[in-house]
C-alpha cells in the first residue's frame, strides 16, 4: 500500500522533481518560514507554494522576528535552534511586541526544551523534526482556521499584576524579570489565587505532565518567587498552607 505523503517524503528528503498536489482547498495565505536548513526551508517553501501558500523564508532568529514584526503574516513556522536568536525568543518576543501571528514550532526530540516549553512560551501548535509534509499542511490549515489567538487578559492580586500575553509581572508598577519556570509558577498561582494549591498541582501543571522528580523543587521555586515579588516589597503574597501547599493572597499580600 502506497501512503499518500510518501511522494512528499521523497521529494523532502531529494530535494528534487516536481511535489506532488495535495489538491487542499485552501484561499492564499502568507507563511513565514524561519529555518536555518537551508534545503529542508527551500523544500517546504516549494511545496507550500505548491499549494497556494505565499511563502517568505528567513534563515536566522533576528530576521525572523523582524520579518513577523512588520509583515502580517497568517501563520509563522519557527524552528528552535536558529542562529542569531532561539525560536523560543523570537516567540516570546513577538507575544511580547503583541504580535499575534499563530506561531507552530518546529521542536526536535532531542532538544534542551520540551513542547510544554514552547507551547508554554507562546507557541499555538509544535511540530516534532522530522515531520511528514501532510501533517505540516495539515497543522497549518487548522491553525489558519482558528486564526490569531485571544489575548489573555491580565491577572491582578492586589498590586501585583501578570501579563500572560506579554509575558511580564509588575509589583508596584516595577516591572519584575522571571525566569520561564517562575513565571510559569507564579502563573499557577495568580490563576488560582486565593485558593490552597498543592505542590503536585503546581508540578503537573508547571512542569511536565511526565515529569517525574521530585515535588521539592517547587519549593525551591517558590522561595526564588518569594525573593523576587515579596522581600524587596516588604510583603507575604506567597502563603505556606501547612500540610497542604501554598496559597497566593487575593489581595496580593
Ligand atoms: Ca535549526
Amino acid at each position: 500500500m502506497v501512503r499518500a505523503d510518501e511522494g512528499w517524503e521523497e521529494f523532502l528528503r531529494n530535494g528534487s522533481g516536481t511535489p506532488p498536489t495535495l489538491a487542499l482547498e485552501v484561499d492564499p495565505v502568507r507563511v513565514l518560514l524561519v529555518e536555518d536548513e537551508v534545503r529542508l526551508a527551500d523544500n517546504v517553501r516549494r511545496g507550500l507554494a505548491a499549494e497556494g501558500f505565499v511563502v517568505d523564508v528567513v534563515h536566522d532568529g533576528v530576521e525572523g522576528l523582524f520579518r513577523a514584526q512588520v509583515d502580517s503574516y497568517d501563520v509563522v513556522v519557527l524552528d528552535i535552534m536558529l542562529p542569531g536568536l532561539n525560536g523560543y525568543e523570537v516567540c516570546r518576543r513577538l507575544r511580547a511586541a503583541g504580535v499575534w501571528s499563530p506561531v507552530l514550532m518546529l521542536t526536535a526530540k532531542d532538544g534542551e526544551y520540551d513542547q510544554a516549553d514552547a507551547l508554554d512560551l507562546g507557541a499555538d501548535d509544535y511540530l516534532t523534526k522530522p515531520f511528514s509534509f501532510l501533517v505540516l499542511v495539515a497543522h497549518l490549515r487548522a491553525l489558519i482556521r482558528r486564526g490569531a489567538p485571544v489575548r489573555p487578559t491580565v491577572l491582578e492580586a492586589g498590586d501585583l499584576t501578570l501579563d500572560p500575553a506579554s509575558r511580564t509581572v509588575c509589583r508596584s508598577g516595577v516591572e519584575l524579570t522571571l525566569t520561564p519556570r517562575e513565571f510559569g509558577v507564579l502563573h499557577f498561582l495568580m490563576r488560582h489565587r486565593g485558593d490552597g494549591v498543592s505542590k503536585a498541582d503546581i508540578l503537573e501543571s508547571v512542569w511536565d505532565p511526565h515529569y517525574e522528580g521530585d515535588e521539592n523543587v517547587v519549593e525551591v521555586y517558590v522561595s526564588y518567587l518569594r525573593r523576587k515579588i515579596d522581600q524587596p516589597f516588604g510583603r507575604c503574597a506567597i502563603e505556606t498552607v501547612r500540610g497542604a501547599g501554598y496559597r497566593l493572597a487575593a489581595g496580593g499580600g
